[in-house]
């Protein structure tokens, strides 16, 4: 049986990162309140009429979604389990930055039934967090990991960030080693990216800081890929590792084209075969269009045979144990991959950044390393 994945966006920070372009403010007590309100109603509407979906994952990204009271993350959970039959067992992560949360306040969050915590470490350097406009300390991060463990979590990831501002590969080192130590169940790793419009495109312009180095994050990479691989994690996505059975199951919805259903602001939703949809990005306009009783949904695509097929395959490269098996690729779209792009793939192969394992395709390391020059192809 194919289960969903449910996403819930919470668009609230403490402070904002320079770095940062997702859709999230300024934490607004008001505005948390009616937003909440809000979400709920998202949610009963899109239960009206329709069939009771399977759920196996709920996620709470953002943002800072522990900002949220536990009484507000239960409110919310409240209307999933309204909505969706959620199944035992079933995984539910929130996103949580160092230094936002309390014992009190953690097992509120367990109790209401969150039993995953993915937290924004970013780096154990704590010049490095500060030029990133982070509030947290490194020892935030230390002190957030005991609370969690103490209240009983056993599924903890960590965000890294690698390619930060005058950030050397050995400080790089430095930051692993303590990663490793503190051996979280999952490991994010994030590449910084300079977007236009934030604080730190602007610091860069300035001549404040170099601009990230590519060949120096590449490095960076290889280095987390070596140290996780030794340190007993496998590297089962492009930039996910884990201990074993310890993979996001949420996110693997994402790779594997399985249906998720997404809610407030900026969510985005895939009901598993062909059809997206997204809404306002904007959390007070969001709000308004609940409590008017209009939808939130300004995007909808249907994805045609080609795109389907393009979105599938560079989804599921992504994941590189795993790779793509083109025989049930061509079961479910109709598309012959092998003849399809037989150029571009037999170029990718000689250059040693893909591999054929019988009926599968997948990424090499060094293929890992380049996958947006293998990706581009198809998109
Ligand atoms: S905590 Fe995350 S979402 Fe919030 S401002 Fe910083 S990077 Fe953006």
């Amino acid at each position: 049986m194919i289960r969903a994945g449910v996403y819930i966006h919470i668009p609230f920070c403490r402070a904002r990162c320079s770095y940062c372009d997702f859709a999230t403010g300024t934490y607004e007590g008001a505005l948390a309140e009616s937003y909440v309100r809000a979400l709920a109603y998202e949610i009963d509407s899109f239960g009206a009429g329709r069939e009771r979906a399977e759920v196996d994952t709920i996620y709470f990204g953002g943002g800072t979604p522990s900002l949220l009271t536990p009484a507000q993350v239960a409110h919310i959970l409240g209307a999933v389990h309204r909505i969706f039959n959620v199944a035992d067992g079933a995984e539910v992560t929130m996103e949580m930055n160092p230094g936002t949360v309390t014992r009190e306040g953690l097992h509120g969050f367990r109790e209401s039934g969150v039993n995953r915590a993915s937290f924004g470490a970013q780096t154990f350097d704590d010049r490095e967090l500060k030029r990133l406009g982070r509030t947290h300390t490194a020892e935030d991060t230390r002190r957030t990991l005991a609370l969690l463990r103490e209240v009983g979590f056993d599924n903890i990831s960590f965000d890294l960030i690698a390619g930060l501002p005058a950030q050397t590969l050995s400080a790089w080192s430095r930051n692993l080693e303590e990663a490793l130590t503190l051996r979280p169940q999952h490991l994010s790793l994030y590449l910084l990216e300079v977007h236009e419009g934030t604080p730190l495109a602007a610091q860069i312009r300035e001549g404040r800081y170099h601009a990230p180095d590519a060949d120096l994050a590449a490095e960076m990479y290889s280095l987390l890929a070596e140290r996780t691989q030794s340190a007993g994690y496998e590297q089962y996505e492009i930039s996910n590792f884990c201990l074993p059975g310890h993979e996001s199951r949420h996110n693997m919805k994402y790779w594997t084209g399985e249906p998720y259903f997404g809610f407030g602001c900026s969510a985005h939703s895939f009901d598993g075969r062909a059809l997206r949809w997204s809404n306002e990005r904007d959390a007070r306009r969001y709000v308004e269009l609940i409590e008017t009783r209009a939808s939130a949904v300004i995007d909808k695509t249907e994805l045609d045979e080609r795109d389907a097929s393009a979105e599938a395959l560079f989804l599921g490269l992504r994941l590189l144990a795993r790779g793509v098996n083109l025989s049930e690729h061509l079961a479910r779209f109709r598309r012959d991959v092998r003849a399809e792009y037989a150029e571009d793939l037999s170029r990718f192969s000689e250059a040693g950044l893909i591999e054929f394992d019988g009926d599968i395709l997948r990424l090499t390391p060094a293929g890992a390393l380049l996958s947006n020059e293998v990706f581009s192809v198809f998109v």
